[in-house]
C-alpha cells in the first residue's frame, strides 16, 4: 500500500466511523500515548524490564500500526502529503548522511 492510499483509507474511515478527526492537539497527545505503549512493550521485549502476566499478548506490530494511524490522522488534518514528505526526507537523509554512518567507527564491530 502506498502512503497516499493509507492516508485516503484513514480519511475514509474517520468520515465513516469516526464522525470527525479529534483536534490536532488531542491527536498529538494520542500519538505520544501510542509511542509510549510501543516503548513500554519494547522495554520488556528488548530491554531489562519483564512482562507482567497480563501483558503476554502484547503485539509490537499492532502498536506500530497504532502509531502510524495517529500520525496519518495528523498528516491528513494538517494537509501533509506523507508520500511527498517521505520522499523528500529520504533524499535529505541520503544527501546529508551518505558517508556519515559508513565512516562512524562506533558502528563497526
Ligand atoms: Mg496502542
Amino acid at each position: 500500500m502506498k502512503l497516499s492510499e493509507a492516508q485516503e483509507q484513514v480519511d475514509k474511515w474517520i468520515k465513516t466511523y469516526g464522525v470527525r478527526y479529534f483536534s490536532e492537539l488531542t491527536n498529538m497527545a494520542i500519538l505520544t500515548e501510542e509511542v509510549g505503549e510501543l516503548a513500554r512493550l519494547m522495554a520488556r521485549k528488548f530491554g531489562d524490564q519483564s512482562f507482567k502476566s497480563n501483558e503476554a499478548n502484547a503485539n509490537m506490530a499492532d502498536e506500530m500500526a497504532d502509531v502510524l494511524w495517529v500520525l496519518i490522522c495528523l498528516a491528513n488534518q494538517t494537509g501533509v502529503d506523507l508520500e511527498k514528505a517521505f520522499a523528500k526526507n529520504m533524499a535529505k537523509k541520503t544527501k546529508r548522511d551518505a558517508e556519515r554512518h559508513i565512516n562512524n567507527n562506533k558502528l563497526k564491530k
